[in-house]
C-alpha cells in the first residue's frame, strides 16, 4: 500500500492510511492501545508468511532439493534483513530464537555459568521484565552468585550514577531493558553499555520495548548481546532474535542441541558442531516467523523509521497533555520527556483491573496490573498501572476515546 500524506494524517505524523494495512482493525471496534504486549500484523507480514507456506514451505539446511535450498536462500536472507536493520557486523551474529524470553535465557544458559560463581555478581536494573530477571535470579542462586540490583530514579530510568557505583570486578555481566515495558522511559544504554565496559562486565540488552519505537544499532551502542521479539514489531508470534558479539556467540554453550547443530555424531568420539549461527538454532527454524519479521522490518523502512518515531513521541506527549486533564489521574514516571510508544497511569481510588474492566466495557484495550514486572512495581509503591502503549495505526481519535472513558472510571461510577 502507497501512503501518501494528502490521505490525512492519524493525528500524528503518519497518514491515515496506514491503518488499511492492518485488517484487523477493520474488524474490531474501539482502540487497541496494548501494544506493548503485542502489534497487530500488517497485511505485509501475513502476505510474506502465506507466501511462504505456499512457495516455498520446505525444511532448511538440507539441499537434496529445489524447494529445501529455497527455503533455505528465503530463511538466510531473513536473518541478513535482521542484520540490517540491527547494524550488526555479519549474519552470523543474528540468531532466531522463539522471542525475547528464549534469547535472555540462551545467554544466561549459555554464558553465565562458565562467568559466575561465588564471589562475583550479576547486576540488573530495578525495573526489569520477568523474562530479564528470572534467567539471572536463577542462575546466581545456582552458581552462588550475588544478584545487583541498580536502582530507578525518579523519571523512572536507571540511575547512571548508581549504576556506575555497584560495577566493579565483581560484576561480570549487566542485563538491563533499552526501554521500560511499564513506564516506556528511555535508558541511556549507550552510557550504561560504557560504563560496564569500563569495568569489565558484558552487557546484554532487553530491546523488547524498543525495537518497535526507534532505530537500534547495536554497533553504535557496543552492545555485547541485544535481544526482541518479533510479535512486538509488527511481526508473528513464536519468533525473537538474540543478536551477540561473534567472538561471545562463538563461546556460547548451545542451551538446546539437536538436529542441525553438529557436523557428526558417534558413539564414541566428541561431537563437532558447526558453525554459527546453526550450532545455536537446534531442531528445525521458525523459517515463516523469520521471514515475517523481515517483513516487518521492510514495512517499518518503508513507513520510515523517523516518521514511526515521530508518530509514537506525538502520541505519548499528546496522551499525557490531555490526561492532565484528568483530576485524580496520575501518569507514573516521565514518559514525555523520553517517549517510547507507552503511558502508564493510575486512576486515585480505583484498582487497575476496575479501570481496564472499565475501559473494556468501552472497546478499549489495554494492559492493566504488575506487566511482568512485580518487583519494579513493588518499588514504585504501586499495586499496579495501567498502561497505554501505541502503535503506527492509534490515532489521536484513539487517545481521546480512552481519556474520554478515564474521565468516567470513578470509584463507584459502575
Ligand atoms: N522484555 C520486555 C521489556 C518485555 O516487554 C517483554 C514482553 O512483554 C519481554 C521481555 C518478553 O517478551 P516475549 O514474551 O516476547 O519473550
Amino acid at each position: 500500500m502507497t501512503h501518501t500524506a494528502d490521505q490525512g494524517v492519524l493525528g500524528g505524523v503518519l497518514p491515515a492510511s496506514v491503518r488499511a494495512d492492518f485488517p484487523i482493525l477493520a474488524t474490531r471496534p474501539g482502540a487497541y492501545l496494548d501494544n506493548a504486549a503485542t502489534t497487530h500484523k500488517p497485511r505485509a507480514v501475513l502476505d510474506a508468511i502465506t507466501g511462504y507456506y505456499t512457495t516455498a514451505n520446505s525444511n532448511t539446511g538440507r539441499g537434496y532439493h529445489e524447494l529445501g535450498r529455497l527455503s533455505t536462500d528465503v530463511f538466510e536472507q531473513a536473518r541478513h534483513d535482521v542484520q540490517r536493520a540491527l547494524g550488526a557486523e555479519r549474519p552470523e551474529e543474528v540468531v532466531f530464537t522463539s522471542g525475547t524470553t528464549d534469547a535472555v535465557n540462551a545467554v544466561a544458559d549459555g554464558l553465565g555459568r562458565r562467568l559466575l560463581g561465588p564471589g562475583s555478581a550479576v547486576l540488573v536494573s530495578g525495573m526489569e521484565h520477568n523474562s530479564n530477571l528470572l534467567p539471572w535470579r536463577r542462575l546466581a542462586e545456582e552458581t552462588g552468585a550475588e544478584l545487583l540490583v541498580a536502582p530507578v530514579d525518579g523519571h523512572g530510568r536507571v540511575d547512571v550514577e548508581k549504576f556506575t557505583a555497584l560495577l566493579g570486578p565483581r560484576v561480570r555481566l549487566v542485563a538491563v531493558s533499552h526501554v521500560s515495558n511499564v513506564l516506556g522511559t528511555v535508558n541511556p544504554v549507550a552510557e550504561l553499555i560504557a560504563a560496564a565496559h569500563r569495568h569489565g562486565a558484558l552487557v546484554l540488552v532487553d530491546g523488547a520495548q524498543a525495537v518497535p519505537h526507534r532505530t537500534v544499532d547495536v554497533r553504535a551502542l557496543d552492545a555485547d548481546f541485544y535481544c526482541f521479539s518479533a510479535h512486538k514489531v509488527y511481526g508473528p508470534m513464536g519468533t525473537g532474535v538474540l543478536y551477540g558479539r561473534y567472538d561471545l556467540l562463538d563461546g556460547l554453550r548451545p542451551a538446546r542441541v539437536g538436529g542441525g547443530t553438529v557436523k557428526g555424531v558417534s558413539a564414541t568420539e566428541p561431537v563437532r558442531y558447526v558453525p554459527l549461527p546453526a550450532r545455536l538454532e537446534a531442531g528445525t527454524p521458525n523459517v515463516a516467523g523469520a521471514v515475517g519479521l523481515a517483513a516487518a522490518l521492510r514495512y517499518l523502512d518503508d513507513l520510515g523509521r523517523d516518521a514511526v518515531r515521530a508518530h509514537d513521541e506525538h502520541l505519548v506527549r499528546y496522551a499525557v497533555r490531555r490526561l492532565a486533564e484528568l483530576p485524580g489521574v496520575r501518569v507514573v514516571g516521565s514518559p514525555e520527556e523520553t517517549p517510547s510508544g507507552i503511558v502508564s497511569l493510575v486512576v486515585d481510588g480505583v484498582h487497575p483491573y476496575d479501570v481496564g474492566a472499565h475501559l473494556d466495557g468501552r472497546d478499549i484495550a489495554v494492559r492493566c496490573g504488575v506487566h511482568c514486572a512485580s518487583t519494579f512495581l513493588d518499588s514504585l509503591g504501586l499495586l499496579g498501572t495501567v498502561r497505554l502503549s501505541f502503535a503506527v495505526y492509534n490515532t489521536e481519535a484513539d487517545v481521546d476515546a480512552a481519556v474520554d472513558a478515564l474521565a468516567t472510571a470513578r470509584p463507584g461510577s459502575w
